[in-house]
């Protein structure tokens, strides 16, 4: 472990993987982490539980492991738009999102390093997933959710048995309410997905199965939900651990919040953008604090980001659900900009393609059960 170091993606200022600094205390900017990230087949180890069969490429030893059993998810053929493609089933992940891998990842860290309690602010995957792994490494977890959010969006994280704090204002207000609670705590951490780099290296782990599962070779290209990035950018971390040619990456946003997509097409940074009306609530993100890895990761790959209408998403949504795919609208982003390519007879790469569904349906069934009623 003392060969990971937290590496500033703005300024370049390192921190050792012990560090209290969930941010760069220089700049602000988001942390990434460098270290020994070369997936050596030979090391791969079958008898751990999980995504800790990656154990020599992750920053949390494998002895400290708080396992749900999660990883391993199916790759399973479909179709959109009538052409085959390969959906990564991580809504089927113990609290139902991909978040687990990176929940698992920085609660067995958190507890190594001597924090009792997890601060977290969200409302939605991240918040049931810290719940869920906190409730399984014995962590207490505080959650600090908008005082709008729908009740019923927070009953999987009371139900693991985590504080819930409703907070009046903008999303930045809430955050920074946990942030202060946490600060005021020496037992306590703030642990947002959407800076904690430790939570992208337990993410990057659906690439590598990825890879394991069509035989260890990486797909040619990959559709990715892209809100705070950390699916886009935990792909990028596995494609980095991986040999032979890069999987292109397409970030995936509804049109309605998609500073990525403008910023890719102005060839600019990300700029901070208010975001509008969506069903895809988990990628309501207008200002990504991985700004930069982002764009690295879409660049390096040579890979590119799509935005979706909302009828695009619905329309995807119901040929998900048709081949007994059952998804939430957030899950169905990057399914939609693959059909979306496909259907406007853009030339996909030669090899697999490959789409990653992040959340199960049963977060969403009050607004699935509106969408249905529509037919
Ligand atoms: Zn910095």
């Amino acid at each position: 472990l003392e060969h990971w170091t937290y590496v500033c993606e703005s300024c370049g200022h390192t921190e050792s993987i012990e560090t209290e600094h969930w941010r760069c205390p220089v700049c602000g900017g988001a942390f990434g982490l460098e270290g020994p990230n070369r997936l050596i087949p030979d090391k791969i180890d079958p008898s751990a539980p999980g995504l800790w069969r990656y154990g020599h490429l992750l920053p949390v030893d494998t002895s400290d492991a708080v396992s749900l059993g999660e990883g391993m998810t199916a790759l399973v053929p479909g179709k959109l738009a009538g052409r085959t493609v390969r959906f990564k089933l991580d809504a089927l992940l113990p609290t139902g999102s991909f978040k687990d891998r990176g929940a698992a990842l920085l609660a067995a860290h958190l507890n190594r390093i001597g924090r009792r309690r997890v601060i977290v602010d969200s409302s939605g995957n991240a918040a049931a997933a810290l719940s869920g792994y906190s409730a399984a490494a014995g962590l207490e977890c505080a959650v600090f959710a908008p005082a709008a959010t729908s009740p019923g969006k927070l009953v999987q994280s009371r139900a693991f048995g985590a504080a819930v704090t409703l907070v009046e204002g903008t999303r930045d207000d809430v955050a920074r309410a946990a942030q202060d609670a946490a600060a005021n705590d020496r037992s306590a951490f703030y642990a947002s997905h959407n800076w904690h780099p430790v939570f992208v290296e337990g993410v990057k782990t659906w690439m590598l199965e990825v890879w394991e599962q069509l035989g260890g070779r990486q797909p040619a290209m990959v559709f990715v939900p892209t809100g705070g990035g950390s699916a886009l950018v935990g792909a990028w971390r596995g494609i980095q651990a991986l040999p032979g040619q890069p999987a292109r990456l397409v970030a995936s946003q509804p049109a309605a919040c998609a500073p990525v997509v403008s910023a890719v097409e102005r060839g600019t940074s990300i700029e901070p953008t208010t975001p509008g009306t969506t069903i895809a609530e988990g990628t309501k993100i207008g200002s990504p604090s991985r700004s930069r890895q982002i764009l690295a990761a879409i660049s390096e790959t040579q890979g590119t980001a799509r935005a979706v209408s909302e009828q695009e998403i619905v329309d995807t949504l119901r040929e998900l659900w048709g081949q007994g795919l059952y998804v939430e609208p957030t899950a169905a982003v990057g399914a939609a900009a693959c059909r979306q390519m496909i259907l406007a007879g853009d030339t996909l790469p030669a090899g697999d393609i490959v789409v990653l569904l992040t959340g199960s349906g049963l977060k969403a069934t009050e607004t699935i059960e509106k969408l249905i009623g529509d037919d």
